[in-house]
């Protein structure tokens, strides 16, 4: 059995750690599922809403479309636009290129991956969905990293095939 230290590293919502660091201060423990893995990876986790400073607890963002591009705005006020911060933030952490792998908070303005609605006309729930815009950047430095949702780590055939190209990934690097 590998020590933490020698294992491949997966980077992760800090939420699905149980880290209280969601919007509204809670988290979104995935522990249970996220269990199996450790057998074989090690974690990294990262927030990057509290990383661009939004703090906990913090106004609710989402995803908007305007003129054919995607924004990460306040939802009281659309003026409060995060959208640059998530890129910059993202474009800095340099310890993303020592990941196999990356489980993302589905949903998320800011971590999820084409699961997150985006808001085209105010108070017509969405009917668009797309990666939240911190994922975003980080698949398009990084086009080649396995990438998964919490909730599909649910599914088995979906889980071992995840395991099989992060390890694939890593054999590679
Ligand atoms: S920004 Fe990502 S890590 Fe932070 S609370 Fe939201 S989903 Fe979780």
């Amino acid at each position: 059995m590998l020590s933490a230290q020698d294992k491949p590293v997966i980077g992760i919502s800090s939420c699905l750690l149980g880290e209280p660091v969601r919007y509204d201060g809670n988290h979104k423990n995935a522990q249970p599922i996220v269990e199996h893995l450790t057998q074989y990876f090690s974690f990294q986790s990262f927030c990057p809403e509290v990383a661009i400073g939004l703090g906990v607890p913090r106004p609710p963002i989402h995803l908007i479309k305007r003129q054919q591009k995607i924004y990460c705005v306040d939802v009281s006020d659309p003026s409060i636009d995060v959208t640059e911060q998530l890129i910059q933030c993202c474009q800095q952490q340099d310890w993303q290129q020592t990941l196999c792998g990356y489980i993302v908070k589905a949903r998320s303005p800011s971590c999820g991956w084409k699961s997150t609605p985006i808001t085209l006309i105010r108070d017509i729930p969405p009917q668009l969905f797309g990666s939240g815009i911190y994922t975003a950047q980080l698949i398009k430095r990084y086009p080649n990293l396995p990438v998964i949702e919490e909730d599909q780590l649910n599914d088995a055939i979906c889980r071992e095939d995840f395991i099989r190209r992060a390890l694939s990934y890593e054999h590679n690097k």
